[in-house]
């Protein structure tokens, strides 16, 4: 099928009504005609309204496989009674250790699947599990990598690779401690990974590669620089994340070793432009928020998974006003849902102010109708890819919902998408499609069982043996 035609779209000037959309065989849109009029007997329907796709722009895809497994209290004696970011970290490193990369294929496809499922169409994956279990190299240093992408794409989602520069135990150059000998690499090393990647995939147009400097604690500004510069001659336009300010320990431990925050350090010592996604830009100052929005770089916010660590909230109220981009990911995978991200957003402003519908732009005076498209099109910026706006030249990923659905029927325009983040507790997603490709059918994925079957079984290995 290269060709939809839906009732309702939102396209990049709003919402249009009987629009006409056709894709070319490498799946990029060719046709995007609103008041189509009559259709053609055979042009395929979407059953309700189409949204573009959205982008998860931040994921460690073998963390789904401790989603909800570090929420009971651990031993005080090891703890000292307090759970914080940095005793959670300590379960993933454990489960981080145990993994080959064929459970990472496995943990890779079913999340793809669930996300899918959920209307997200193309995922970044942060990924820093490069050497064995034992932290010795693979003879193909891009093994995991490899094992982690074909997963993730055998789903149908679209990929941006992102090979994680992790250089060093912290700001004063310790060396790693050993349950961190799997992520050990240099510029150099991570460069080799991004162009094994990209001549795995040269011909597959879901696939984008860049790559990412873990934060400025694990990697010094020198060698962030250097693979960036490595990085453009490869590519010019590829896209570079990065952890920035997840957690105040960081921020503090960054002022004391370098006398800058994570932002301005990074700014001042290798530049920000619009490359560029800052992960968890948690911990911001006034003039840190100014310069992250006007750099042209988005904001890669992860509201649930920042919640459920403990980070703290994200400035967003002053940064959309200060005309900041942003996009969502589901980072550690506790929720693989878009529209909970999206309404922890909304609710994390309305609790801190006391007051109602904060994030509201001067676009539309609905939530999700400023939410959902200004997040679609900061992940595709973030991914590298042309997707998030239903427009002639962009990847044709779109998701279609169900007019049936109780929290979708009898609503027009952006009170579809109020409905959809606000109030569907059940999944309104029917259809979604990946450059053309129709991956979720019929509220159905063709892998959904098989997958699930195999990630149920690697979990029993893991935890039961
Ligand atoms: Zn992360």
């Amino acid at each position: 099928m290269t060709e939809l035609f839906a009732d309702m779209a939102l396209l990049p000037d709003g919402w249009a009504a009987d629009v006409m959309l056709r894709w070319d065989g490498a799946g990029r849109l060719i046709e995007v005609t609103p008041d189509a009029g009559a259709v053609a007997n055979g042009t395929p329907r979407a059953p309700g309204p189409v949204v573009p796709g959205m982008t998860n722009l931040h994921s460690h895809s073998f963390q789904r496989a401790m989603a909800g497994r570090a929420e009971t209290r651990g031993d005080p004696a090891v703890t000292g009674g307090d759970e914080s970011f940095w005793t959670w970290r300590e379960a993933m490193y454990r489960l981080a250790l145990m993994l080959e990369p064929e459970d990472a294929t496995v943990i890779a496809r079913h999340l793809a699947v669930e996300c899918l499922m959920r209307g997200y169409t193309g995922i970044c994956e942060f990924h820093y599990l490069h050497r064995d279990p034992n932290g010795a190299a693979y003879e193909d240093p891009a093994e995991m990598s490899l094992a982690v992408v074909s997963g993730l794409r055998e789903a149908g989602i679209a990929v941006t690779h992102l090979p994680v520069l992790y250089s060093r135990g912290g700001f004063d150059d310790a060396p790693l401690n050993p349950r961190q000998k799997r992520f050990k690499g240099s510029a150099k090393s991570m460069l080799a990974i991004v162009e094994r990647v990209r001549a795995a995939f040269a011909g597959d147009p879901c696939v984008r590669v860049g790559l990412a400097p873990h934060s400025v604690r694990a990697a010094p500004p020198k060698a962030i620089a250097d693979a960036v510069r490595a990085l453009a001659k490869l590519d010019e336009t590829a896209p570079i994340h990065i952890h920035i300010a997840e957690q105040e320990k960081e921020v503090a431990d960054c002022l004391a070793a370098t006398g800058h925050r994570p932002v301005t350090l990074l700014s001042e010592t290798v530049g920000i432009d619009a490359r560029w996604c800052l992960v968890h830009a948690t911990h911001l100052d006034v003039a840190e928020i100014a310069l992250l929005a006007q750099s042209g770089a988005v904001a890669g916010l992860c509201p649930i998974t920042e919640a459920n660590l403990g980070d703290g909230l994200f400035p967003i109220t002053a940064y959309l006003a200060a005309g900041g981009r942003l996009g969502i990911g589901s980072d550690s995978h506790v929720s693989r849902d878009p529209t909970r991200e999206l309404a922890l957003l909304e609710y994390g402003a309305r609790l801190t102010a006391k007051r109602r519908n904060r994030l509201a732009g001067p676009e539309s005076p609905s939530v999700g109708g400023t939410l959902w498209p200004l997040a679609a099109a900061g992940g595709g910026q973030a991914a590298g890819r042309k997707t998030g706006r239903i427009e002639i030249g962009a990847s044709a990923d779109l998701v279609a919902l169900d007019r049936e659905h109780p929290d979708i029927a009898e609503r027009q325009g952006d009170q579809v998408l109020d409905g959809w983040l606000f109030a569907a507790d059940s999944n309104p997603v029917e259809d979604v499609y990946v450059g053309g490709d129709r991956v979720v059918a019929d509220s159905h994925h063709p892998h959904q069982v098989e997958a699930r079957t195999a990630y149920r079984r690697l979990l029993a290995r893991l935890f039961h043996e």
